[in-house]
C-alpha cells in the first residue's frame, strides 16, 4: 500500500478499512469488466486506473473480464481492440482474462436453483406488457398472470427454452421479488430472454442469453472479487445484486460506486462514438479526434499522460465534468519532459542568405531535450538556402511584431543570426522568397560583441529538408456539451468544423524521416507531433498533431472567437 490513507479517496478508504477488518481474509480483488462493444475511452481509462491501480497498490489482483452477454452488438474485433488497449495503458491481467460467457452454463444452473427455490418463473408476457406491468416511481406494478405458475411447469419451460423449442420473446425468466417494491429494478426483473442469436465465443450453443444484471454481479462472485467497483447508475442495482447472492448463497463481493468521467468537448459513450463511426463523421473509431484509447494512442498521448490524469482527478461520488484543458494540461506536462525536439516547417517559404557560400553546407548542434540532459544534442545541416514559417516574416510589421522584416535582425535556432535585407515576391504580390545576410561570427546562437536581438526562429535546411503532410487536429465537437440542443437531437450541428486541418508541403529536418511510430517529438514553438502510424509511408510522410504548446482554445473562446 503505497497511498497515504490520510488523503486516499473514498474508493480506497473503504479497502483499507476491510482489509484492516479482515474482510475476505484480507485480500483485495478487483477487476475490470468491459462489453466488447466498441472500443475503450478515456471513461474507461479511468475506470481501468482504478481497478487496476488499487490491485497494485494493494498487493492484489485484477481481472479482465468481458461482459459479453449480448451477442447482437458484439464482436471479437472489440475483444481484441480492449485487450491492447488495456496492455497501452501500461496494465496487465497476467493470465486472469476471462468472458461471462464462460460461465454460461454455471449462471444456468444458478437459474435452475432460482426456479426451484421458488424465486423465478417463467413469464409469456412480451416486453411491452413487462414494462407496463412494472408501474413507475409512483406507482405499485402489478403481478404477471405467470408468476404463480408451478415450479415443475417453470423448470420444464426454462429447459425447453434453453433447448431452443420457442422463438425469440415468447418467454422470459423473471425473478420473483416484489411488484410493489419501491426500487424499480427489484419488480421482477428479466433474468434470461430467448435470443436465436450467434455469440462471437460460445457460437451457436446458447438460444438464451442471461441479462446483464443477471450475470454481472454473479460473475464477480464467480471469478472471487473482493470489491466491484462500479459507475454511480449501478447504485440502485446493487440491492438486486445483493438479492441473487443472498439466495444463492455465494460468495459476495463488496459494490461500491464511483462517478464517471466527464469532459468538455467530449462524446462519452460506446453506443454514441459507434454512430460517429457508422454515419462517417470520423474516419473509424482510431481517428485522433476520437475520446477512445486507440485514437488517443495513434495520435501521440503517451499513456503516462493518462495516467496522471486519471490520478490527478481521483474518484468521488458526484457526476461532474471536468475541462478538457485538464487533461491536456498533464499532456503537455509529460511530453514537455519525454518529447525529443525536432524542427518543422509548416508553412514554409524560402530564406535565402546571399552571403553564405554557394554549394557549401555545415552541421550545427542543436539539443535534443533540454529537460532532460541525457537526451543529448543531434546535429543539423545548415546551408544557404533555407524554409522558414511564412507567419515569422512581415514585409510592413505591426509595432509588436518582432520577428523578420526588411532591415531586422533575429536568431536561427542553434544557428546563426541573420538579417534580412530585401524580399520577393510574384506577379500577385505573394512573397517567394526572402533575403538575408548571416553573420558568421554568431554560429551558435550568439553574438561575441554581446548585440541582442528580439526574436529566435525555427528553420529546416532547404536541400536537406523532408516532405510531410500534417494534420492539424482540434475538439470534434465545438460546444463544450457535445449533445448541446442547439446543434440538434444527436448534436450534429455542434461539430466543430475545423476539427482537422490538413497541411501538405510541411518541411521537417531530416532527422523525421526516420521518426519511432511510438515516439510524440515537440516541433519546436509548434506543438507536439507524432507519425501517423496508420497512413504515413516513407516516401509520404503523415505526422499529427498531438497537442499544441498552449491552449489556444481557452484564449480563443475568451476574445470571442471559439
Ligand atoms: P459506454 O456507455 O461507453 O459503453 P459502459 O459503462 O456501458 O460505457 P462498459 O464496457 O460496460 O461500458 O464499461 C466497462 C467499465 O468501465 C465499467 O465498469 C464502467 O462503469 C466503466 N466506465 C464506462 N464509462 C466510464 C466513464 N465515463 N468513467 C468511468 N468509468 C467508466
Ligand atoms: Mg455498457
Amino acid at each position: 500500500m503505497t497511498s497515504d490513507p490520510n488523503h486516499v479517496d473514498f474508493v480506497r478508504r473503504i479497502i483499507v478499512g476491510d482489509v484492516e477488518r479482515g474482510k475476505h481474509d484480507g485480500r483485495v480483488h478487483t477487476r475490470f469488466p468491459p462489453e466488447p462493444n466498441g472500443y475503450l475511452h478515456i471513461g474507461h481509462a479511468k475506470s481501468i486506473c482504478l481497478n487496476f491501480g488499487i490491485a497494485q497498490e494493494f498487493g492484489g489482483l485484477c481481472n479482465l473480464r468481458f461482459d459479453d452477454t449480448n451477442p447482437g452488438v458484439e464482436d471479437v474485433e472489440y475483444v481484441e481492440a480492449i485487450q491492447a488497449d488495456v496492455r497501452w495503458l501500461g496494465f496487465t491481467w497476467d493470465d486472469r482474462l476471462f468472458y461471462a460467457s464462460d460461465y454460461f452454463e454455471q449462471l444456468y444452473r444458478y437459474a435452475e436453483q432460482l426456479i426451484e427455490s421458488g424465486d423465478a418463473y417463467v413469464d409469456s408476457l412480451d416486453a411491452e406488457k413487462i414494462r407496463e406491468f412494472r408501474g413507475s416511481v409512483h406507482g405499485v406494478g402489478r403481478d404477471s398472470p405467470d408468476r404463480t405458475r408451478s415450479v415443475a411447469d417453470n423448470l420444464d419451460l426454462f429447459r425447453r427454452m434453453r433447448a431452443g423449442e420457442f422463438p425469440d420473446g415468447a418467454y422470459v425468466l423473471r425473478a420473483k421479488i416484489d411488484m410493489a417494491h419501491p426500487n424499480i429494478n427489484m419488480r421482477d426483473p428479466t433474468l434470461y430472454r430467448i435470443r436465436h442469436e450467434h455469440h462471437h465465443r460460445t457460437g451457436d450453443a446458447w438460444c438464451i442469453y442471461p441479462m446483464y444484471d443477471y450475470a454481472h454481479g454473479l460473475s464477480d462472485s464467480l471469478e472471487g472479487i473482493t470489491h466491484s467497483i462500479c459507475t454511480l447508475e449501478f447504485e440502485h442495482h446493487r440491492p438486486l445484486y445483493d438479492w441473487f447472492l443472498e439466495k444463492l448463497g455465494v460468495h459476495h463481493p463488496q459494490q461500491i460506486e464511483f462517478a464517471k468521467l466527464n469532459l468538455t468537448h467530449v462524446l462519452m459513450s460506446k453506443r454514441n462514438l459507434r454512430r460517429l463511426v457508422e454515419d462517417g463523421v470520423v474516419d473509424g473509431w482510431d481517428d485522433p479526434r476520437m475520446p477512445t484509447l486507440a485514437a488517443m494512442r495513434r495520435r501521440g498521448y503517451p499513456p503516462a499522460a493518462i495516467r496522471q490524469f486519471c490520478e490527478h482527478i481521483g474518484v468521488a461520488k458526484f457526476n461532474s465534468v471536468h475541462e478538457i484543458a485538464l487533461l491536456e494540461f498533464h499532456l503537455r506536462d509529460v511530453l514537455n519532459k519525454a518529447a525529443p525536439r525536432a524542427m518543422a516547417v509548416l508553412d514554409p517559404v524560402r530564406l535565402i542568405l546571399d552571403n553564405y557560400p554557394e554549394g557549401q553546407g555545415e552541421e550545427l548542434e542543436a539539443v535534443n531535450n533540454p529537460e532532460d540532459e541525457a537526451a543529448g544534442t543531434r546535429r543539423v545541416p545548415f546551408g544557404r538556402e533555407l524554409f522558414i514559417e511564412r507567419e515569422d516574416f512581415m514585409e510592413d510589421p505591426p509595432k509588436k511584431f518582432f520577428r523578420l522584416a526588411p532591415g531586422r535582425e533575429v536568431r536561427l535556432r542553434y544557428a546563426f543570426f541573420v538579417r534580412c535585407t530585401s524580399v520577393e515576391k510574384d506577379a500577385a504580390g505573394n512573397v517567394v522568397a526572402v533575403h538575408a545576410t548571416y553573420d558568421s561570427e554568431t554560429r551558435g546562437g550568439n553574438a561575441p560583441d554581446g548585440r541582442k536581438v528580439k526574436a529566435t526562429i525555427h528553420w529546416v535546411s532547404a536541400a536537406h529538408a523532408v516532405d510531410a503532410e500534417v494534420r492539424l487536429y482540434d475538439h470534434l465537437f465545438a460546444t463544450e456539451d457535445p449533445m448541446d440542443p442547439r446543434g440538434g437531437p444527436d448534436g450534429r450541428g455542434n461539430l466543430n468544423p475545423e476539427s482537422l486541418i490538413v497541411r501538405r508541403g510541411c518541411k521537417l529536418e531530416p532527422s523525421l524521416a526516420e521518426a519511432a511510430a511510438d515516439v510524440t517529438y515537440q516541433f519546436e514553438r509548434l506543438g507536439y507531433y507524432c507519425v501517423d502510424r496508420r497512413d504515413s509511408r516513407p516516401d509520404a510522410l503523415v505526422f499529427n498533431r498531438t497537442v499544441g504548446l498552449r491552449d489556444t482554445w481557452a484564449k480563443e473562446k475568451a476574445q470571442g472567437g471559439g
